[in-house]
Formats: structure tokens, sequence, C-alpha cells
């Protein structure tokens, strides 16, 4: 990592107020204020200051092999002094896009086997919107347009992307969502599930889908969008029943079934994808950020021979694409990413060893007195802040504030990134993240509870 008393924060800071406008941030409100971070190497990163701080969001949901792998970079340097740049419109190809389409066609489920390249998560989500319309085009069945998401989904940033996210901050601002998307329930049994058990809630959050379809017309819907675990929504965790009862509904109903791979592709889930985690198979699947760890930009979505024999082999030209889809840096990147990911063997040691070693001492948290719930699955957790224990979400009444923003701050200041959505905490670690690293970051968090709860109770 870089020695870090070579960097002047404060003047790091005042150039950064200046010109900068930060995504998804009060930049005024911030000011001079910036957390300036300047080294990474595998979970930990490093601040101007000299704090090494343990990154419990591997940066946002993406870096699986952590931070500061080599092969990586080298991997780029290496396809830049060959080729940095060309694109791939009309018919064009090159060797790393062609490679790393093959390599994430091998690694998806048999019946998909084509991917279409685009530059992050939003991107892909606004080419999902596209290809299903002109599925249903081609199929004959123009009217098939409108697409169901949920309610405090996430599916990225651009208009499309915030469209289909069930966001209503982002909705406000920009009148989103745009026509033909619409919005049910969000399978979220800890703050909505009322009386029902988990199982009970998963099938009625689930049949939303049905009734929804069945108000508009199975004949106007084109199809169901979802992330498997809703990550920016507070990682959501569906009950077992909800997935399996959604493919029954989008089969009988003949609905594309879409799962947001972004967050729980390539490994989060002890699976290559979530879906194969919650055995669902999807019509097309938005990747991105763990295809990369996000060393360079590269998203994609990967596509059903149901979809791409239809839309590649019926509709001719399909008139979309992006200058970096296939950029051949990122995809050299992307396979080095991947090459590590396989090595390592990091989906299966999330899946037996290192997810349960970590959920096990996090849900283990759910008996401080501040913690409503602590869930978990594969390597991403939630911890739900409550004023008091109900067994079910309470939130904080005014004057206490932002207590999520709160906890954040405190857990910065211990030396541990976690997110904060609401009141609740959240945790994407690294696939690499140590047993010892594992005990780290749940210490830390514990430090961090106890002194947002002493602040609290001032
Ligand atoms: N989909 C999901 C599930 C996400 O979590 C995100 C980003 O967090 C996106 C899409 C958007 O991805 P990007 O920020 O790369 O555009």
């Amino acid at each position: 990592m870089p020695t870090s008393n070579l960097y002047d924060t404060q003047s790091l800071r005042e150039r950064d107020a200046a010109h900068h406008w930060h995504p998804f941030t009060d930049t005024k409100e911030l000011g001079a204020n910036s957390r300036v971070i300047v080294g990474g190497e595998g979970v930990w990163i490093e601040d101007s200051e000299g704090n090494r701080i343990l990154d419990g969001m591997a940066g946002l949901w993406c870096t699986q092999v952590g931070h500061g792998r080599r092969e990586i970079a080298d991997a780029v340097y290496a396809q830049m002094t060959k080729l940095a740049y060309y694109n791939t419109f009309f018919k064009t190809t090159h060797p790393p896009v062609l490679e790393l389409a093959e390599k994430v066609a091998s690694l998806a489920p048999p019946h998909m086997n084509r991917v279409f390249f685009t530059g992050s998560g939003s991107e892909s989500n606004d080419t999902v919107i596209r290809m299903v319309r002109r599925y249903w085009d081609l199929k004959g069945k123009p009217h098939k347009k409108t697409i169901i998401a949920r309610r405090n989904g996430y599916h990225g940033s651009t208009v499309g992307g915030a469209s289909l996210g069930g966001m209503t901050p982002m909705h406000g601002q920009g009148d989103l969502p745009i026509p033909g998307i619409v919005h049910i329930a969000q399978p979220y049994w800890f703050g909505e599930g009322g009386d029902l058990s988990p199982a009970e809630f998963g099938l009625k959050a689930a049949r939303a889908l049905e009734a929804a379809i069945d108000a508009f017309g199975a004949d106007r819907i084109a199809a169901f969008i979802a992330e498997p675990v809703q990550g920016a929504g507070g990682v959501i965790i569906p009950p077992e029943t909800y997935w399996p009862e959604i493919a029954r509904i989008c089969r009988e109903r003949d609905i594309l079934l879409v799962v947001d791979e972004v967050i729980c592709g390539f490994g989060r889930l002890g699976e290559w994808f979530g879906s194969v985690h919650f055995g669902v198979e999807p019509d097309l699947m938005p990747i991105a950020k763990g295809l990369s760890s996000g060393y360079l930009p590269i998203g994609g979505v990967v596509v059903s021979d149901r979809v791409a024999d239809v839309v590649i082999g019926e509709g001719g030209e399909f008139y979309h694409g992006y200058t970096y889809s296939g950029h051949p840096a990122a995809c050299a990147a992307a396979l080095a990413n991947l090459a590590i990911i396989e090595r390592e063997k990091l989906v299966d040691r999330v899946r037996d060893d290192i997810g349960p070693y970590l959920q096990a001492r996090w849900r283990a948290l759910g008996e401080h007195p501040l913690v409503g719930e602590a869930r978990m699955i594969g390597l991403m957790g939630a911890l739900e802040l409550v004023p008091e224990k109900t067994g079910r979400a309470v939130r904080f009444n005014a004057p206490l504030g932002d207590v999520g923003a709160l906890c954040r701050d405190f857990a910065f200041a211990n030396g541990l990134v976690m997110r904060g959505v609401r009141d609740s905490m959240i945790i994407s670690p690294p696939l690499v993240i140590s047993h010892d690293e594992a005990d780290e970051l749940v210490a830390r968090a514990r430090l961090t509870l106890d002194a947002t709860h002493a602040e609290l109770k001032r």
C-alpha cells in the first residue's frame, strides 16, 4: 500500500470540494470533508492519513478478489500495449471479448449461451428493457411491453435502471419511472411480514406478481425483474418459498424472468450466480461488478437460448450497443479476475467455508440490544437496528435522525466500512476475506454498535 504521509489531506479535500460532484451524496453538505482513499490490498483500504480500514463492502459490492491484485493490472497492461481500444460494433471482434463471452457462457446455466456486453450494471438493465420488448415484438405480441419490478429494488441510475428500481427518492428526481414499468411488493419478511411465517409471507409476496399480471392481463406484461437478494434495498433475503413461486408464475403466464445478478453474480451467494442458489432459470441475467471485481468498468446481459433464438435468430440487426461494449482492456481485467476466482476456488469457499463461518458470527450480533435482526446469506449481510426488540422492524423516531448514517460514521472511525441503508447496516466483504479478518470485521462491528448505542442513549 502507498505511504500515506505523502498526502496533504486537507488540500485534497478542498480541491475535491471545489469541483467534484459526488454520486449519491449531498455534495454541498459534505463540503471539504470527503474521505480520501489512496490504497488497497486484500480486504483493506488505506486513507490519506494512514488509517487502515477493513473494506466490509468490497467497494460497492464488487471487489470479489480483494484490492491490489497485481495479475489483473498486468493483464490489463499487456492488453493495452497490444490493443487498448477497439469497438465490437458491426462486424468486428477481438480475442479478449470473444474469450470473455465464451468464459461467461461456460459459467452460466446451460440454457444461457450469449452475452451482450455493456459498461455497467445500469447499462445492462437498460439493455434488458430493449431486449425483452424486442423479443415480444418479434414473437408477434407487441402489446407485451410492461415490465414488473419491485418496490425498494435497485437496478441502476440510468433512466431505465432507475425506473426499474423501486427507490422512491430516485423516482422523485426526474419524473420516473418511465411509462410501462410497475412495482410490486418486496419479500421483506422482517419489515412487512406481519403475523405470517416466513414461508407464508414468501408465497404472499410472490403472489403479488400473479395478482399484478392478472390485473393488467398477461398479454400486456413482458417481464418480471428482481435481484436474487435485494442488495441496496438492505440485503432483503427472500423466504425460501419465494423464488420457486415466482418461477412458476412467470412460466405459467408466459412472462420473461430477468434476474439481476449485478451483486449476486460471481460468487457472492456461494454459487456462480444467485439464481443457481435459488434454483431458478432466468431468461436474462444482467451482470457487472464481480465480473471484473470492479478493476475496470464492464457489465453485460447473459441471454438464454429462448431469447437469443428469437432476437438474434429472427430479428436481424439489434439497434443497440455502447462504445465500450466489450472494451478490450476491461475484458482482459474480467478474464484475469475470473481466473483468480476459479483458481482460488472462491465460490466454493463462500458456500462451504468462509460463508458459514462469518454468518455464524454475524448472526450472534443479533443479541446486541440495538439489533433487531442479524441476517446473512453467502457473504452479504445486514444488521437491522431497532429502538426496541419486538421481533420485527421498528423505526427510530425523530429526533434521533438517520441512525444508519450515524452508525456508518462510527464504523469508519472504528476502521470498518459498513453501508447504512435507513436503519440497517450492510456488509458484503471481498470473497477472499480470511477467518481472522472475518473475526476482526465482527469485532469492529460490535464496537460500532456499542458506540452507536451509547450515542443514542445520550
Ligand atoms: N443492479 C444492481 C442489483 C445493483 O446493485 C447495481 C449497483 O449497485 C446496479 C444494477 C447498477 O450497476 P452500476 O452501478 O454498475 O450501473
